[in-house]
């Protein structure tokens, strides 16, 4: 979107291989606009979250796309999470952020009357909205503004040619001087389509979330989330509201067994062939293997995963819960099994990768458009 606004004059054609916009991770997601809390100050991810959220809330007032300022708590379990709180504190004001405040369990309990925990941590400024619906509306504005949005197009090949670049599609070949490769769950093997050799390996983790029947809908009145353990990208199970006043709950971080995997036996000898192929992969494995198994446990187990979220709401009980959807994230991982924290996008000669773009990039969408369009002017020397 951002692209077609600033160069009239390309013609900016976006292939999308399903039906619609948002069918993967935008489109699946937990709907928050994150506030720039978690994210290492001076990272790509914490400036562009901080202003992408201010951003998002424009944008959807400007579009009338439902958002809503609601607020989020961050709930220390026990005394051992109490300095990562603080912590949490310090990183989120060194961000920038306005309003954070350590409460005190009264008024916690006035912002959340269920929740529990020693310790609590206020991020006013945390919101929700549909993502589904910004989606459509930036396809709209990339066609009002004279690109052309294709569906039902898939890529399947890319051959550079001097001069040229040809992709091929399940709707034809043709001919372009630039490409923007921003695939998401098949970004690497995009990439390598068009003879690039990816710095990492797209590895799919599925993220399962239950719903809370409407009759305990009271129990979450917006957001409530465990304070995460910054080793990691995932920010641990919590509650959600929607904006059609649903809650959610969860989600996990699982490995999935196929790239857009979304039932727990949904399986691609290919995807899953190439995960186990990758050195990385056995290293993150070595590593973090007690935590993927704990994940792994919860998602069979729904006691294990109802009482990881009893430590925030201690009222919850299996009962209130139904399976609702997943959604699965595009996690890059090194050949040294380092997972990629921070988003990364890489220009070679006349194409530019985006790798990593996983949470907040939903939040961080407006101002990642403008980061792209920039480092693509300097790169393809526009
Ligand atoms: C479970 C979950 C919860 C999340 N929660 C939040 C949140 O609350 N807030 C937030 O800010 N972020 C959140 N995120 C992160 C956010 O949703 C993603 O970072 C963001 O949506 C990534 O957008 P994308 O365009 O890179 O990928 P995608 O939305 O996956 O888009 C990639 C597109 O490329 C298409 N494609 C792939 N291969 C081809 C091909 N060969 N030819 C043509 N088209 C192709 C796909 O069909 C897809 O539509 C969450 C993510 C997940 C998975």
């Amino acid at each position: 979107m951002h692209f077609s606004r600033v160069f009239p004059r390309l013609r900016l054609f976006l292939v999308e291989k399903e039906e619609s916009v948002a069918r993967h991770q935008s489109g699946h997601n937990s709907g928050v606009i994150h506030s720039g809390i978690y994210y290492k100050p001076g990272s790509l991810k914490a400036r562009l979250c901080v202003e992408g959220a201010a951003a998002m809330c424009a944008f959807c007032r400007e579009y009338g796309i439902p958002y809503e300022i609601c607020g989020k708590l961050i709930v220390a379990t026990g005394d051992d999470e109490v300095p990562r709180l603080h912590s949490l504190l310090e990183r989120g004001r060194a961000n920038g952020l306005a309003g954070l405040k350590l409460v005190e369990q009264e008024q916690a309990r006035e912002i959340e009357p269920h929740c529990g925990g020693v310790a609590w941590l206020l991020v006013p400024g945390t919101g929700i909205t549909e993502y589904t619906k910004v989606c459509e509306k930036y396809a709209e504005l990339i066609s009002a503004q004279g690109g052309s949005v294709r569906t039902s197009t898939e890529v399947k090949g890319i051959i550079q040619r001097a001069g040229e670049t040809v992709i091929e599609t399940t709707r034809g070949s043709f001919s372009t001087r630039y490409v923007i490769n921003c695939s998401g769950l098949h970004s690497d093997r995009v990439s390598r389509m068009a003879g690039a050799t990816p710095a990492v390996e797209i590895v799919p983790f599925r993220g399962e979330y239950y719903d809370l029947v409407p009759e305990r809908r009271h129990l979450v009145r917006g957001l409530i989330y465990p304070v995460p353990d910054l080793r990691f990208p995932f920010l641990g199970v919590h509650f959600t509201r929607r904006i059609g006043g649903d809650v959610d709950a969860g989600p996990n971080a699982v490995l999935a067994f196929k790239r857009e995997g979304y039932r727990k036996t949904d399986f691609n000898l290919r995807d899953v062939s190439e995960t186990f192929a990758y050195p990385g992969f056995w290293k993150m494995a070595a590593t973090y293997w007690r935590s993927g198994a704990a994940e792994f446990y919860r998602s069979v187990h729904k006691s294990a995963f109802v009482q990881a979220l009893q430590k925030l709401v201690p009222e919850i009980r299996g009962s209130d819960l139904v399976p609702d959807g997943s959604g699965v994230r595009a996690q890059a991982l090194r050949p040294d099994g380092s997972l990629v924290d921070d988003f990364q996008f890489v220009c070679t000669g006349n194409m530019l990768h985006v790798w990593n773009v996983p949470s907040p990039a939903a939040t961080a969408s407006l101002p990642i458009g403008r980061e792209i369009v920039q480092m693509a002017q300097q790169g393809f020397g526009l």
